[in-house]
């Protein structure tokens, strides 16, 4: 057996000897296409991933438009505040009753629950 890796190795040395600059695998598919691989490769990475199934809007839009978008949505005044907005309603308002309620609800429930 050792002399079977001896064998092996005086042929490793052998090879190297005869070839000294092995060509890489890149210089090989260069010299077979022909054209001298790019330097620096434009392009960007795409912005968003998209899951399987989704389908329902074919383009997807850049926040630029969903913004624009949004700025064309008519504004109503929030009956609550009585800012004129598109962002929220008298019953979604940050201001209004619920909001203000929810945290206090929460509050409410996570005594109960410790009580136990
Ligand atoms: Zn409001």
């Amino acid at each position: 057996m050792a002399e079977f890796v001896e064998q092996i190795r005086t042929l490793k040395k052998k090879v190297d000897i005869d070839v000294p600059n092995p060509p890489s695998k890149k210089d090989d598919m260069e010299k077979f296409i022909g054209v001298p691989k790019l330097k620096n490769i434009g392009g960007k990475n795409p912005s968003g991933a998209k899951n399987k199934g989704s389908t329902r809007e074919v383009r997807r839009k850049s926040e630029k438009e969903k913004a624009i978008d949004a700025s064309l949505k008519p504004k109503r005044k929030c009956r609550e505040c009585g800012v004129c907005t598109n962002t929220h309603t008298k019953k979604t308002c940050p201001l209004g009753p619920t909001a203000i309620a929810a945290p206090k609800a929460k509050e409410e429930m996570r005594r109960m629950w410790s009580a136990y």
